[in-house]
């Protein structure tokens, strides 16, 4: 009997296993730390009544109007997935052919280059500019089938400017993914942008502001017929039963009490860095959830502080940074609770 063969390209990529240890004060991950909108949680209390015995929507309209609606888009020009990281894959897939570039501002997120390699893709790394933002040039020399853009950017913070943005877009030989899983907080999206860019995909989820990771909902907005392509590759029923029920309460009930906590995390990044600026840290600029520290040795100080019941997001030798630790927003007891860590870490 022959072995079963992995693709080659596979050897490479390592399986997506974030620290498992259960905390007091999680901030590793950039979820909404106020928890579960009201209206969602409500209609997730008898989960019968989103009947999980039969299939969802093999195309989940109302969903989709209701993303749209909320985006300030047509319906035609919405695709959902299991999570935004559904949708990254799919685009990759659907809009490179195996041996084609993915170009993108390193470092960035972790799973744009597993889903690449696992695409057939070829990453195509280019450093940031030295003022944090992309570089609009490098990136459009490595003639990429697909140019990534993730504003703000995970893991550093910083968001695209819209003079980059469009120079990218001008210039782009391929589809442009703009990946905004953060953008709630930055108070800037590339969605104007689709009017006049019909090769740009702009990706969301329901995972980070509106609180809803657990159920993933995650969706992309872009030209119709950029939607067509991608809902051939993506299947069917990749938002669940449940997932679609939350999804609809919050964006119908539920939209100003996420303004509230972006608002309210936005306070705190500010408060944050002062207090870590205090202990001698220069966190990144960040219009995200989450502020990204450079410090001297991510590992060692991760584990103090996992010692003392928090969590944070180790980062080793980032690409221009360096070793940093990336802290989510959370409210402001738990962030004194860091500060307090850190300040008795470092010293
Ligand atoms: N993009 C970025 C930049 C992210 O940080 C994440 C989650 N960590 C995702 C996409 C995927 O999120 P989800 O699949 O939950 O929508």
């Amino acid at each position: 009997m022959s072995p079963a063969r992995p693709r080659p390209a596979l050897a490479a990529l390592l399986v997506y296993a974030p620290d498992p240890t259960p905390v007091e004060i999680d901030l590793s991950d950039n979820v909404n730390p106020w928890g579960v909108p009201p209206a969602a949680e409500k209609a997730l209390a008898d989960p019968r009544a989103a009947r999980p015995s039969v299939y969802p929507n093999s195309d989940p309209v109302e969903l989709r109007r209701a993303l749209a609606a909320y985006a300030g888009v047509e319906p035609a020009q919405v695709i959902t997935g299991c999570g935004s990281d559904d949708v990254i894959d799919g685009a990759l897939r659907a809009f490179a052919a195996p041996g084609e570039k993915v170009a993108y501002c390193a470092p960035s997120f972790s799973m744009l280059v597993s889903f690449a390699r696992a695409n057939g893709l070829e990453p195509a790394p280019v450093p940031f500019r030295r003022d944090g933002d992309i570089d609009p040039e490098a990136l459009l020399a490595r003639r990429a089938a697909i140019t990534y853009v993730c504003s703000p950017n995970n893991p550093t913070g910083t968001a695209v400017s819209m003079a980059a943005l469009q120079r990218v877009i001008a210039g782009a030989e391929g589809l442009v993914m703009v990946d905004e899983a953060y953008g709630e907080f930055s108070g800037q999206t590339a969605v104007p942008l689709l009017a006049t860019a019909p090769h740009l995909l702009v990706t969301r989820t329901l995972s980070k502001a509106f609180g809803l990771a657990g159920l993933r909902v995650g969706y992309g907005l872009a030209a119709p017929e950029v939607v067509q392509v991608l809902e051939k590759v993506r299947g069917p029923y990749k938002v669940n039963v449940l997932g679609e029920r939350a999804a609809l309460a919050a964006l119908r009930d539920d939209v100003r009490w996420v303004r509230r906590h972006v608002d309210e995390a936005i306070g705190i990044r500010e408060r944050l860095r002062v207090s870590l600026e205090g202990l001698g840290l220069h966190p990144l600029p960040s219009a995200a959830n989450f502020l990204c520290v450079p410090v001297v040795d991510a590992a060692c100080l991760g584990k103090a502080l996992l010692e003392r019941g928090i969590k944070v997001r180790i980062l080793r030798d980032l690409p221009g940074v360096g070793d940093a630790i990336r802290v989510g927003l959370a409210p402001w007891a738990q962030m004194e609770r860091l500060v307090v860590a850190l300040r008795e870490t470092l010293r």
